[in-house]
């Protein structure tokens, strides 16, 4: 079980978890297919390949610190995604996860759908070709520019999220002669994160409208009467990094309670729900995430069972994976630049990276595994914490791990499972080049997002 329940957490802990990395792993050269992308292995020679290519020569050609994303394996997890759901559920990539037109083109191809937030993530959607049609539009200040431009495009939905909104999408779309496909966001007072789920009076949150207290049925009843508006729909997101279908259960029940209220009130049944996204992923090897057949099978049985208690046909369910779809896809490669051995603490490894390449330790308490990819080693075990090189010590990659003792600088480490909220959460804290996006399949490279450069940063700089 993952020590990480986000937020909560020792977040400078200087003593490892109770029960967690307490002993070392018996194979320190093992790379585990719980937490790396499905073509990494290593070679005759001890270096790790990913898509058969080795990872000292990607080094070589692509520099580090650098993501490698295994790209049959990101098109694996969309199929896997698609398929179990079928045609009866939509899948919505929820783009946040990480963003960029290859990627928008791959799903286009295994027939997903697509979530946005923000301008720019709508134009890398349509620029790479994705229809509007199979775009949603998420979050809470959506500014008129945004809406106008996705009402334009002609978006699939927009997902509305407070009683301004409704009022603006209406008015920006009747303005452009148009009715759009909305879904009203709702909070369902349930909180997810990993294993357990907390049901709450109230939410104490910046999303949607509460369900408690009767905001939610009110926008609906503001939203139906409006020309510019076709309501299809009630949209919950309820968490992330969530293993367990209990907090969905509840969420499942309230949403189709609120159905319910509708076709009693208004004489109508909403034809779709949306149940948000937020499914875990293993980090560490001590996760064990459930296949995408498991969870379309609970959450349609979940909602098929409620709908029925409540004598309402079955909406057609969506579902939002980011982080389930590109986060096991892609690792990300450092060199070791300098090892401090604190005597009778831990050693400190320092990569050249950190916080500005995977903020999510640091911000959320996040847990990762790490291994020696560009060699094997049959030195003892040493606990060690992976940090970057930022001016912060809250810069830390990997918290805790075990790396062979005779680990030097020049050695090539790779963090697993950061796919998903480490490249698109990237910063250029310290003036650091953000690292390039390499796409990797069939024994061929290729750059998807490039390496930023020091003209990138000064062009920006005015002066
Ligand atoms: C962030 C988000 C998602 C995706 O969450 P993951 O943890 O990446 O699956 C889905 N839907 C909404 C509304 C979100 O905000």
């Amino acid at each position: 079980m993952s020590r990480s329940a986000h937020p909560a957490g020792p977040r400078y802990a200087d003593v490892l978890p109770e029960g967690h990395y307490t002993a070392p792993p018996t194979d320190l050269n093992a790379l585990d297919p719980r937490v790396w992308s499905r073509t990494v292995t290593r070679n005759a020679e001890g270096v790790a390949t990913v898509g058969g290519l080795d990872v000292k020569r990607l080094a070589e050609e692509f520099g580090t610190p650098a993501y490698f994303l295994d790209e049959d394996d990101f098109r694996a997890r969309c199929r896997a995604w698609r398929d179990a759901f079928g045609d009866e559920a939509d899948v919505f990539y929820a783009g946040k996860a990480f963003l960029s037109r290859a990627v928008v083109r791959w799903l286009h191809e295994e027939g997903l759908n697509l979530d946005v937030c923000s301008a720019g993530e709508l134009a890398t959607a349509l620029d790479a070709g994705m229809p509007a049609e199979r775009i949603a539009l998420h979050g809470n200040n959506k500014s008129a520019e945004e809406i106008t431009r996705a009402v334009e495009a002609g978006v699939g939905r927009i997902v509305l999220d407070s009683f301004q909104e409704i009022v603006r999408v209406a008015h920006i779309a009747e303005r452009l002669g148009k009715r759009q496909r909305v879904q009203i966001r709702v909070t369902v007072g349930v909180e997810a994160h990993t294993h357990e789920f907390i049901a709450t009076a109230h939410e104490d949150q910046k999303f949607g409208l509460a369900l408690a207290g009767g905001q939610a049925a009110e926008a609906v009843r503001r939203a139906l009467k409006l020309d510019g508006l076709e309501v299809i729909g009630i949209h919950s997101h309820i968490g992330s990094q969530i293993f367990d279908t209990s907090g969905f259960e509840v969420a499942a029940h309230r949403v189709v309670g609120l159905l319910k209220e509708i076709r009693d009130e208004h004489g109508i049944e909403l034809p779709e729900i949306d149940l948000g996204g937020g499914l875990g992923i293993a980090y560490t090897p001590e996760d064990d995430p459930r296949e995408p057949h498991e969870i379309a099978k609970a959450l349609g049985d979940i909602v098929t069972r409620e709908c029925a208690a409540a004598g309402l046909a079955v909406p057609r369910l969506s579902v939002e994976p980011g982080r389930a779809i590109v986060g096991p896809t892609a690792f990300t490669l450092y060199e070791v630049g300098t090892i401090k051995e604190l005597p009778g603490l831990r050693t400190y490894v320092s990569v050249d990276g950190g916080m500005s390449d995977n903020i999510r330790t640091a911000l959320y308490d996040a847990e990762y595994s790490v291994a020696l990819v560009s060699r094997t080693s049959t030195a003892a075990p040493m606990l060690s914490r992976v940090v970057g090189k930022h001016c912060e010590s809250g810069d830390i990659v990997v918290r805790d791990a075990f790396l062979p003792a005779d680990l030097a600088p020049g050695d090539l480490l790779a963090v697993p499972a950061t796919g998903a909220y480490c490249r698109s959460m990237a910063s250029n804290y310290n003036h650091a080049l953000r690292p390039p996006v390499v796409a990797v399949k069939d024994g061929a490279a290729r750059v998807i997002v490039r390496r930023e450069t020091e003209e990138d940063l000064l062009r920006l700089d005015v002066g």
